[in-house]
């Protein structure tokens, strides 16, 4: 079973710090680690050494102010599927021309907004939104970059739900799709071809299908610069962690390939990464209430729940999960569930845990991408407090909600 120190080591905090943080902002708490999202960007920034880039991080995987301005600060672009997503990397301090909007269903008010803005690219994904971006477009008076999300139909092996470079899936246009899309945008003054860009999918573990994919698109690309002056290639996010271990997942083996490909070809690539840039930086820290045993089976209830960190009830996701002070004696199965009504609160079963009594502290490993973003207020629950470590020193970056919070924005009648 994995303990603290082995989170030690990506600077998580020790279990007294933890213990301290728990006490000061209560539980179920995120808790982020600085150095670990930086080491992960600057990871990413470096083996793109050689080749123009820009890394444009995934702002769904973790939208807090902190994390985005941290990163803005070390010069990151940010990927944005949403308005809401633009005002937060606009509020952070993020650079609207290092900002590429993707989504497949971006409306006028959304468009606005980056076109005001300036953001550096919209990634379109069909022929009705590319109609819109225009009239858009025209309307404001400021010509909107665009590429098109071209679906490589490449199965990426991960699971289902974040699978998305089949053609069955929602995303993207096929090539010739594309192809009749740019040749019709030729002529507008308001639409400027800019890039292409494609996403095959989420927590990849192999790097052959990333590659694959941009072999696959890149003779559409050359195609495309015969008429259309494209200067971007966007080639998604998806590099997954090693959520069974912990280990880390070097970038290399993505990125070398991409490096190889694109070297002479004088285009940008654009990285967006989310997962690995926040997953192995953040835990969920919660405590036991209750032991309960029932039938043959022991339910360790915690005080987090599948509002805080949905990831094991949506796509059946795997978290190591350890008491901070493990106790003597031998581990044994449990089911380790929230309090909240659905039978899909939990957040592991039938895990071998040692020992715990209610009121022990449960580290939730890699729980900072997709964690606190997916989380709501189902049953009333206010969402939990984030901390972020930096140097080992503590730092508020989001109070726990109120039940004030949550009935704020409601008429009584
Ligand atoms: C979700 C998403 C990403 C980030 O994916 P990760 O798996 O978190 O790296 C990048 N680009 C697009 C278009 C996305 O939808």
């Amino acid at each position: 079973m994995p303990q603290i120190s082995a989170q030690k080591k990506q600077g998580a905090g020790s279990a007294r710090q933890l213990e301290n943080l728990a006490r000061r902002y209560g539980t179920p708490l995120y808790v982020y680690d600085w150095n670990t999202i930086a080491a992960a960007w600057r990871e990413f920034d470096q083996e793109l050494t050689g080749i123009p880039h820009l890394i444009c991080a995934a702002v769904k995987a973790n939208a807090n102010l902190a994390l985005l301005g941290g990163l803005a600060r070390l010069g990151s672009g940010f990927d944005i599927v949403s308005g809401g997503e633009l005002a937060r990397v606009l509020q952070a301090g993020g650079v609207a021309g290092r900002v590429v909007f993707s989504g497949v269903g971006k409306t006028r008010d959304e468009m606005d907004a980056a076109l005001q803005a300036g953001v550096l690219l919209f990634n379109v994904e069909s022929a009705p939104e590319l109609a819109l971006l225009e009239a858009r477009a025209r309307a404001r008076r400021r010509p909107a970059g665009f590429g098109i999300r071209v679906n490589p139909n490449i199965a990426a092996p991960t699971h289902p739900h974040i699978a998305t470079g089949l053609h069955r899936h929602k995303f993207g246009l096929t090539a010739s799709a594309a192809l009749a899309l740019y040749e019709q945008t030729r002529a507008s003054r308001w639409l400027q071809a800019r890039g292409l860009s494609f996403h095959i999918g989420s927590q990849i573990l192999d790097s052959k299908p990333l590659a694959a994919a941009l072999v696959k698109i890149l003779p559409l690309v050359h195609h495309l610069r015969q008429f259309a002056p494209l200067e971007y290639l966007d080639v998604g996010g998806g590099i997954g962690i090693d959520y069974r271990h912990g280990r880390a997942v070097p970038v290399r083996p993505f990125l070398a390939p991409l490096k190889k490909h694109l070297q002479a070809s004088g285009l940008t690539l654009l990285l967006e990464p989310g997962r690995r840039l926040f997953a192995a930086a953040g835990l969920l820290l919660t405590r036991v209430l209750y032991i309960k045993d029932n039938a043959r089976r022991r339910f360790v209830i915690v005080d987090a729940g599948h509002n805080d960190l949905i990831r094991p009830a949506f796509y059946d996701a795997y978290h190591r999960i350890a008491p901070l002070r493990p106790r003597a004696g031998a581990a044994r199965r449990v089911d380790i569930v929230g309090p909240i009504c659905e039978t899909a609160d939990f957040f592991a079963r039938e895990r071998r845990l040692a020992p715990v009594r209610a009121g022990d502290l449960l580290a939730i490993y890699d729980a900072g991408a997709y964690g606190f973003s997916l989380s709501s207020n189902y049953n009333a629950r206010p969402r939990a407090a984030e901390v972020l470590l930096e140097n080992g020193r503590a730092r508020l970056i989001r109070r726990r909600e109120t039940h004030a919070d949550l009935m704020a924005l409601e008429m009584e009648l």
